[in-house]
């Protein structure tokens, strides 16, 4: 599909309002800072540049995509670092992109996933329905207990309650443990010790399968970044805004616009990192403050042969430790590259960060090794993710603390004095920490800042 249409989609998804904005284009007469080039900036910009304003997007790395990051560092399968799925596919917009542009998808099957015990044995088929059973024991816990409570909490504090309540066995508790990790801290990125009860899933989901890219999730972003006037390695240290317009300081040059778009992540505006003048209204700047900003992290592994069970989507482990090596998903099943790549969240991600690459090799290998035998080879290769400490991503997604709710992503979603206008995964209260909330917090953007 040729630019145009393209164009045209990306017009569509913007809603019906946005084909009338096109037909009375802005001549250029004013011109807009995007500040990042990941999927909120893009779709933005996008947006924007349809409309006739004149865009410059500027962006700190040396590519494309924020916490979209496609390696193609081996030749075996092109490896997703940040995000991987587009999650339900159903009339989701990520979804149609790729559709539209024939970009290949392949479906997750979460039920096909192989769990190992602390031993390394596969569970029993009575395991596996008692995995099951609690699953929706503790999910029918969680919601009851919500319903007597008057003050959010932590999910921790929920479980504290149970454990004090009912009589749960060592090993039942293991099982929650795991359920909890893989269930809820993978997702939301954070210890269930720091996420609100109340409001930790508040926000909505397409329906439909979730789909990864075999090719690659940046085929998405080098369709969106086709055409905008994007400077690369120009990090913003400053925004100033007031009745002139917008000022921005970067490394390198100093950009005046009439307006800009902010879509710095939330770990950058909670580190101080940009500055702004005058500061940003109290109400934003507790939404910064209280929200918090998750950490999942991921390690490739490449093997010279499969020794696993080729056939299955994932595969779990229930460790004594709960989130250690928890959670892989199966490349090989998707590519055929004897790949394994495993997930770690929130607490036990962030003591990985500080170990080198061999000693979270080691960790790895240990866990595989319980599962699947001592005489499995080494990998040949990997590669790991450390965004934590990425300096223009500092952690992977946000998620709600106790006591925030959708109202705090929407305070940080507000315009300010009608020069800046706020997009990013964590801006959007209806699918906060996705691609898609991301690409849709862009177009919403754009259409405050038209509306203004
Ligand atoms: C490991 C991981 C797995 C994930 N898995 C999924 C998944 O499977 N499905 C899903 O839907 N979502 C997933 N996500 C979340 C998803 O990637 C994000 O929600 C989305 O990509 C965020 O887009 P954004 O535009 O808001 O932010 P970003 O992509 O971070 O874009 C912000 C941009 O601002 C730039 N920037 C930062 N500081 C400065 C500065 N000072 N000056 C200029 N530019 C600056 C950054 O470099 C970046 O390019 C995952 C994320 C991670 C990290």
């Amino acid at each position: 599909m040729n630019r145009r249409n393209f164009l045209k989609i990306v017009t569509v998804l913007g809603g019906a309002l946005a084909m009338s904005r096109c037909d009375m284009l802005k001549e250029g007469d004013e011109t807009i800072i995007v500040i990042g080039a990941g999927i909120a900036g893009l779709s933005a910009a996008n947006t924007l540049q349809n409309w006739g304003y004149k865009v410059i997007v500027l962006e700190a790395r040396p590519r494309v995509g924020g916490r979209i990051w496609t390696s193609r560092e081996w030749e075996a399968a092109p490896l997703d670092m940040g995000a991987s799925w587009i999650h339900g596919v159903n009339n989701n917009p990520i979804a149609r992109l790729a559709d539209a542009n024939s970009i290949k998808t392949v479906e997750t099957d979460y039920d096909n996933q192989w769990i190992y015990d602390e031993s390394g044995n596969e569970l029993t088929d009575a395991a596996y329905d008692r995995l099951e059973e609690f699953e929706a024991l503790v999910q029918a816990y969680v919601a009851e207990t919500i319903e007597t409570l008057d003050d959010d909490v932590s999910l921790q504090t929920i479980l504290d309650m149970a454990l004090a309540e009912e009589d749960i066995s060592a090993d039942e508790k293991q099982i929650i443990l795991y359920l909890l990790n893989t269930i809820v801290e993978h997702e939301y990125a954070a210890d269930i010790n720091n996420l609100s009860a109340f409001s930790f899933d508040q926000g909505e989901e397409f329906g439909g399968e979730d789909v990864i890219f075999p090719e690659g999730y940046d085929q998405i972003i080098a369709l969106l970044a086709d055409g905008l006037d994007i400077r690369l390695n120009v990090s913003v240290q400053r925004v100033a805004y007031g009745d002139d317009g917008v000022t921005v300081n970067t490394n390198q040059n100093t950009y005046h616009a009439d307006r800009a778009v902010i879509t710095l992540p939330l770990g950058i505006l909670k580190s101080g990192r940009v500055a702004f003048s005058p500061d940003l209204p109290a109400d934003k700047q507790n939404a910064i403050q209280k929200l918090g900003m998750g950490l999942l992290d991921k390690v490739y592994l490449r093997f010279p042969n499969i020794f696993w069970p080729k056939e299955a989507d994932l595969l779990g482990y229930i460790g004594a430790q709960k989130g250690e090596w928890a959670e892989w998903l199966n490349i090989a099943h998707f590519t055929d590259a004897p790949i394994l790549l495993g997930f770690n969240a929130a607490t036990f991600a962030r003591q990985t960060e500080s170990w080198s690459d061999l000693q979270i090799v080691d960790g790895a290998m240990e866990t595989l090794r319980t599962m699947f035998g001592a005489n499995i080879p080494d990998p040949l290769d990997w590669q790991i993710t450390r965004w934590a400490a990425d300096p223009f991503a500092l952690g992977s997604y946000s998620y709600l603390t106790p006591g925030t709710d959708g109202d705090t992503l929407e305070a940080l979603a507000a315009p300010v004095a009608g020069r800046l206008f706020f997009a990013g995964e964590a801006t959007s209260s209806e699918y906060q920490a996705t691609v898609h909330g991301a690409y849709l917090s862009g177009i919403r953007a754009a259409e405050e800042l038209w509306d203004a």
